[in-house]
């Protein structure tokens, strides 16, 4: 049983020292508990905040122990009534080849009704990040002009699809050319913009000539910045990630936004998906008919062997996914 365990606490941008592999016996389960493979494993930015050694949301991760995130995995042995060998579920679960869950804490999938893989993308928590954050605080009318940073990846594209279908005109702002044909080509947006171009500001103003009405904070910092100096009266920003932050050893203080605030009356909210737990199946069940009608698109960028998942975390915070980034650990 190979396990990824958090071996140091990252001073800026993590790298190898950061991650370490180590080998164990497969665990039993006891009454209640479930033996279950790992199939899938998700890597996401906010895992980069539990590296730390702060109070926030979530605890942070132990040192020296198996890193934990969400995972689809196919059950080995059940000593619970609710489940049966061969079933795939989804939990909270560590970074190895095995883990014993408490049954309670599995949510069964079913691969009749979508690929698996899409319980920890489209039809997991961010999707549900997307529908929620979108809906519920950035309220987006017909017409009205939704901007989203981080637009490429697995939040970002489901927000402006559901833009789309709100009948708004959608911005997205992404780091690369690929990202930006992949968001006006394949997702309809209106307009998508590259953040690393030197007149990104400008390209902005122009795909937004009425201003911006909803923005859709998934990055924070310098790209935030440029886009709240086009934001409209009684605009709504649901704060929904900071990642351009995460790495910074010393905080970054940018231009006092407060002002663009104040004078167009907007609201900003910071959310975190876990709100909405009491909503989760109405949000799964719109988003699972969006998917089956064809009015959202995903796309699953999955890296094979456990090995791999460092870097594919990694990977997030240099921009190389398209879509939800995964990590294929076994075949189901
Ligand atoms: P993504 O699939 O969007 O992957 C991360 C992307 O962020 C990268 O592909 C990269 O794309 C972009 N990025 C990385 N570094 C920077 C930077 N310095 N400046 C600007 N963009 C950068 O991840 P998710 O969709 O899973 O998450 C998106 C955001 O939403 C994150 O901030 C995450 O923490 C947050 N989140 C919040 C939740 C909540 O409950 N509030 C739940 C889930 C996610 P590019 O090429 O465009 O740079």
């Amino acid at each position: 049983n190979r396990r990824i365990q958090l071996a140091e606490r990252p001073k800026g941008v993590p790298d190898a020292r950061t991650f370490r592999m180590e080998e164990g016996s497969v665990p039993e389960p006891g009454d209640g508990e479930v033996l279950v493979r790992t199939v899938y494993l998700s890597v996401d930015p906010y895992m980069r905040g539990r590296m730390n050694d702060v109070k926030s949301y979530v605890p942070p991760f132990p040192l020296n122990e198996v890193l934990t995130g969400g995972v689809v995995g196919q059950v080995e042995h059940s000593r619970d009534e609710r489940f049966q060998s061969g079933d795939l579920v989804l939990g909270m679960l560590g970074w190895q080849d095995y883990s014993v869950a408490k049954a309670d804490e599995l949510t069964p999938v079913n691969p009749e009704l979508a690929p698996p893989s899409t319980a920890l993308g489209v039809l997991g928590m961010p999707g549900l990040t997307a529908y929620f954050g979108l809906l519920d605080i950035g309220s987006p009318q017909e017409g009205e002009t939704v901007v989203v940073s981080g637009a490429a990846g697995a939040v970002g594209s489901v927000v402006g699809q559901i833009a789309k279908i709100k009948g708004c005109r959608v911005v997205g702002i992404a780091g690369s050319k690929e990202k930006l044909r992949y968001l006006t080509e394949e997702l309809q947006f209106d307009a998508a913009i590259d953040y690393r171009s030197e007149n990104w500001q400008q390209e902005l103003k122009q795909a937004c000539p009425d201003g911006v009405d909803v923005y859709f904070d998934n990055v924070g910092g310098e790209v935030s910045d440029g886009v709240i100096r086009l934001i409209n009266p009684f605009a709504r920003i649901p704060l929904c990630g900071q990642i351009a932050l995460y790495n910074l050893e010393k905080p970054d203080l940018g231009p006092r936004i407060q002002p663009f605030l104040l004078v167009n009356r907007v609201w900003m909210k910071g959310f975190i998906v876990s709100d909405y737990s009491r909503r989760f199946k109405e949000g799964l069940t719109q988003l699972g008919q969006w998917v089956a009608q064809g009015k959202i698109r995903y796309r699953e960028q999955i890296v094979d062997g456990l090995e791999n998942a460092p870097d594919a975390f990694l990977g997030l915070f240099r921009g190389e996914n398209i879509g939800k980034q995964l990590v294929k650990v076994s075949e189901i």
